[in-house]
């Protein structure tokens, strides 16, 4: 049961990737299933080619930075990206991405 979480409402055991708690309906928008450093470090390292974006589960806009990945402007974007990732509170980041 090592995916499972407590809701932030009632304190029910609900599974880790519910948006919101069946019992209470709370939304567990903290609970995201994505790491916020780990998707900076792939923006950080390999944004050039998107990783961050298929890490995150936009497939399509992962395979544009991965056509353009050439011209380098997926890695100037990648690197603002990996700011942002960095300026956002895990709280912020669960809510846009996870
Ligand atoms: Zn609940």
């Amino acid at each position: 049961m090592s995916d499972m979480v407590f809701c932030r409402g009632c304190g029910k055991e609900i599974h880790s990737t519910a948006k919101a708690c069946p019992q209470c309906g709370a939304a567990q928008s903290a609970v995201g299933t994505k790491s916020r450093i780990s998707a900076a470090l792939f923006a950080a390292f390999l944004g050039g080619f998107g990783a961050h974006k298929f890490y995150l589960g936009k497939i399509g806009q992962g395979f544009l930075y991965l056509i353009f990945s050439w011209t380098l402007i997926p890695s100037i974007i990648a690197f603002i990206e990996f700011i942002i990732y960095l300026c956002n509170s895990d709280e912020e980041f669960a809510r846009k991405y996870g």
